[in-house]
């Protein structure tokens, strides 16, 4: 008898793609979105650049200094054209959106350009089938509910991207230029998104936006929403434990938003309130609408509101025209307001913001002392602060092990958000990444602290993390923006 052997049927491999995702994390919101189409189109993601055959680098074009890292990078992976496994090299994001021009004549070996609003292109992209240009009108887009989405970095936490765009005209800044006007999304389909991403085992949601503030105002009258009501909506329905905001603009604050953040469980005490000057004179310059005055009764009455405020801000130092006085005026503002967290950026000019036309500008040697000494008057204040929690109990989420020692684990706790603030290292017990365990803080550095763990098991009420999809690692540079 004859025996019929059936063949097994080859399975092709798939192809791999390699991400690089430079900048903010609106702009790690975009990668994460273009990581689904990848995989929706049958891609394996991969860690390792070398044995991608498709490589997306997603640039940050904010200031120098990005733009210069952006470059780089692009150079960097298309070697892998020549020494990899890399067919085909794909630039998105910020730099390709303001420069398409400029890049496409002098990077030949760049097979697609993408811009700010492009990410759902990608698919495209990966059949084979575009152009090589294809940077749209930066208004085009708002990520929806419905898009792909794979999401990155620390375990059980991610970004929420609640608007894109901003409708200002800080003197300094060129994000409305190639971000576009404000557009935010319909308050229904962030809810929806917000569960998704709990149910995918998030506990931390981080409200992000260029001027989160500004949530709902582009919205038709009849559909309009507040950020206070979408930060409810989100707290009360999505499911996740901790809910923070990003980019809130100092102006006049909703008491409807104080309140949940003095009042809701779910939503962290957190300010983070980019003020970028404290003189009267340099807010002016900036086209920041309003003076040193309003920015110390926001700060004030957001400190006297609510209880266990942390409160991060950021400064631009060295903006044309900057004084002595001025900067002074900054140093005893700082001093005076005792902030938890602060980011301090060295100016630069940007050929078209409104800030390169100010003159006198600043020396670079200047800049560079100014920053130095905001710093060290600002690590006092946080080392203080830090001092303060040596003793008490905190409430801390897991992330894993950490970057100085895998054997130790780290985490943090709703006073340090993901990326851009300090770590609680975690002794005496056992942690898993993706877990709330309550921990008694033992030592305090300037910036990150140390803590037992002192419950036995997970206190937290949220969902148990069940991952639906994979996370995966991804290359991210750069450090969050200093906008709104
Ligand atoms: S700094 Fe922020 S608020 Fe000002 S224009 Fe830029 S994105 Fe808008």
């Amino acid at each position: 008898m004859l025996l019929k052997l059936a063949r097994m049927p080859s399975v092709k491999p798939k192809k791999k793609i390699h991400f690089v995702s430079l900048g903010c994390p609106k702009n790690r919101v975009d990668t994460e979105v273009m990581l689904g189409v990848a995989q929706d189109g049958g891609f394996e993601l991969t860690t390792e650049a070398d044995e991608a055959e498709v490589i997306v680098v997603n640039t940050c074009g904010f200031i120098g200094e990005a733009k210069k890292e952006s470059i780089d990078t692009i150079f960097e992976m298309a070697e892998l054209k020549k020494v990899g496994s890399c067919e085909k090299l794909v630039v998105t994001g910020c730099l390709s959106q303001r420069y398409p021009t400029e890049l496409s004549q002098q990077m030949p070996e760049v097979d697609h350009f993408l811009g700010t609003s492009d990410m759902l292109k990608l698919g495209k992209v990966l059949k084979g089938k575009a152009d090589r240009m294809l940077v749209g009108n930066p208004a085009d887009w708002v990520i929806k509910a419905s898009d792909p989405r794979i999401i990155t970095g620390a375990r059980a936490s991610a970004y929420l991207k609640i608007a894109e765009g901003c409708n200002r005209s800080c003197a300094f800044c060129t994000i409305p230029q190639f971000r576009g006007k404000q557009r935010s999304r319909p308050i229904d389909d962030v809810v929806r998104e917000a569960k998704q991403l709990a149910q995918q085992g998030v506990l931390e949601l981080n409200l992000i936006s260029q001027d989160t503030i500004a949530y709902g105002r582009d919205q038709a009258r009849d559909e309009r929403s507040t950020l206070a009501e979408l930060v409810q909506r989100v707290a009360d329905e999505s499911g996740a434990k901790w809910v923070r905001v990003f980019y809130l603009y100092p102006e006049k604050i909703d008491e409807a938003l104080v309140d949940l953040l003095a009042n809701h469980p779910r939503v962290v005490p957190y300010v983070d309130m980019p003020l970028q000057h404290a003189s009267d004179a340099m807010l002016k310059k900036m086209k920041r609408g309003h003076g040193k005055d309003r920015q110390k009764r926001v700060v004030d009455h957001m400190r006297s509101s609510i209880p266990d405020l942390v409160f991060r801000t950021a400064f631009i130092v060295g903006h044309p025209g900057e004084t002595e006085e001025d900067f002074a005026e900054l140093v005893d503002f700082v001093e005076w307001a005792k902030f938890d967290h602060v980011g301090v950026f060295r100016y630069s000019d940007e050929e078209t913001s409104g800030s390169t036309k100010i003159e006198p500008k600043v020396a670079e040697k200047t800049i560079a002392s100014r920053w130095r000494k905001l710093m060290a008057a600002q690590r006092k204040i946080a080392r203080a602060k830090n001092k303060a929690l040596l003793g008490r109990e905190l409430e801390v989420l897991v992330e894993g092990p950490s970057e100085e020692h895998e054997l130790v684990m780290q985490g943090r706790y709703a006073g340090q958000a993901p990326e851009i603030d300090g770590h609680v290292y975690l002794s005496g017990g056992e942690a898993l990444p993706g877990q709330m365990r309550k921990v008694r803080v033992t030592q305090a550095a300037d910036y990150d602290l140390v803590g037992e763990i002192i419950d036995e098991e997970t206190f937290t009420d949220a969902p148990a993390p069940k991952p639906k999809k994979r996370r995966v690692s991804l290359k991210v540079v750069g450090t969050q923006g200093d906008n709104a």
